[in-house]
């Protein structure tokens, strides 16, 4: 399956197939140019970095790999220094195309490390975690946490191409694929009930390994992100926006938790997603019965459906609110919904309120 982002003359395909690691030699042979390719990838892929280069290599292109450390600490400004005097160091030109190998982590660095190098050469995303492939490699969003929070540094930086091979999906660890998964279902709750139904029926399979079930919903979740990314590539129209649903309420427990590997993005996002239908019943906006579908497949696929276990007290997550990085002049859009598949940007939700929401969930 091919799908297009059609940005114009930034356009580009996303290329989705089951073994196509091992095939990548042909789609990354133009672009090298008869060049060398670096390919930038983190220590726990390594066999698939193996497969990568062997194609490259049977392409008739020579490679040169670097390795990140694993993890969010990554995203730091250390790491980024290191990686762009390394890519200069082996000599990388305006020109050339650096492969990102790995999860959202590393495509986020490589990408704004892509964006900055001589003012900006290409990149290509080879995302390797669920997450990477249905979100962060499609669209363009790079960048680094800074001391303040996640994702304060960085660019617009669309990739050149993206290759995503359901295959490696095999050896990642099944906590990751299930929060990979809860950004699948975001797709079917913003604005698609057929899509949620197909998840309803057919998750269970996907979190099993099941290729067919991976395959189609890679492919369903890129071309959603692709049409709402060529709508409004810059976040600017409010239709990009609708991409963080459940990511209000899912960043402030990320916080809370402090990225320390106890709650995973997807964890808080889907934490995230059923917090916002509960509260947009709570607002007389959606039907309960929605929001306890929505509750039900996420418990189900075993990822977490509101706030058990968490302590903090509801001001303490609005507090984290407050400086999320899409509040501005004291006002926070949220992402609530009328019913699965009808979500929409609130601009004047009362963070008291919220606050006083949240002390009422159950713990
Ligand atoms: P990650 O990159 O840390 O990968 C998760 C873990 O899986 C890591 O330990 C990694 O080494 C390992 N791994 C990756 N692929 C593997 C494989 N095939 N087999 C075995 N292990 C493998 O985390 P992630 O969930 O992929 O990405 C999270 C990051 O993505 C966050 O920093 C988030 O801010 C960012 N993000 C960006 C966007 C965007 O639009 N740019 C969107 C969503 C999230
Ligand atoms: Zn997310």
């Amino acid at each position: 399956t091919v799908v297009t982002v059609g940005l114009g003359e930034r356009s580009y395909p996303v290329v989705i197939e089951p073994g196509l690691l091992a095939r990548a030699g042909g789609h990354l042979a133009p672009l090298a140019r008869g060049r060398r390719m670096v390919i930038v990838a983190d220590g726990n892929v390594g066999p698939h970095l193996a497969t990568l280069q062997a194609a490259l290599s049977g392409a008739g292109v020579a490679t040169e790999a670097v390795t990140t450390r694993a993890g969010e600490g990554a995203k730091s400004w250390a790491s980024l220094e290191r990686l762009c005097d390394r890519l200069l160091e082996l000599g990388v030109e305006r020109g050339d195309h650096i492969v990102a190998l790995g999860g959202g982590v590393v495509g986020d660095l490589v990408g704004f490390a892509a964006a900055i190098l001589k003012r900006s050469c290409g990149f290509v995303q080879v995302p390797t975690t669920l997450l990477a492939q249905v979100d962060s490699s499609v669209g363009g969003k790079t960048g680094i946490n800074a001391r303040a929070g996640k994702n304060l540094i960085g660019a617009f930086h669309q990739p050149a191409l993206v290759l995503i091979d359901p295959d490696v999906l095999d050896t990642l660890p099944p906590r990751e694929l299930r929060a990979g998964y809860a950004e699948v279902v975001k797709y079917g709750l913003i604005d698609d009930p057929d899509f949620f139904g197909w998840c309803e029926a057919n998750g269970a399979a996907l979190l099993a390994g099941d290729k067919a079930a991976q395959v189609h919903a890679i492919a369903h979740s890129v071309a959603a992100k692709a049409r709402i990314v060529a709508a409004d590539e810059r976040e600017t129209t409010g239709v990009r926006a609708l991409l963080n649903l459940g990511h209000t309420f899912g960043h402030a427990l990320e916080a809370e938790a402090g990225y320390d590997g106890s709650l995973l993005h997807g964890e808080a996002v889907a934490a995230g997603m059923a917090l916002a239908f509960r509260y947009s019943v709570r607002r007389g906006l959606c039907p309960a019965e929605d929001a306890e579908r929505v509750a039900a497949h996420l418990r189900v696929s075993d990822l977490p459906d509101g706030l058990r276990g968490v302590t903090a007290s509801g001001e303490r997550l609005v507090e984290h609110m407050r400086h999320d990085k899409k509040a501005s002049g004291g006002v926070l859009p949220f992402l609530l919904a009328r019913g699965i598949g009808r979500t929409f940007l609130d601009r004047s939700v009362d963070l008291a309120d919220i606050a006083r929401f949240l002390d009422e969930e159950p713990r």
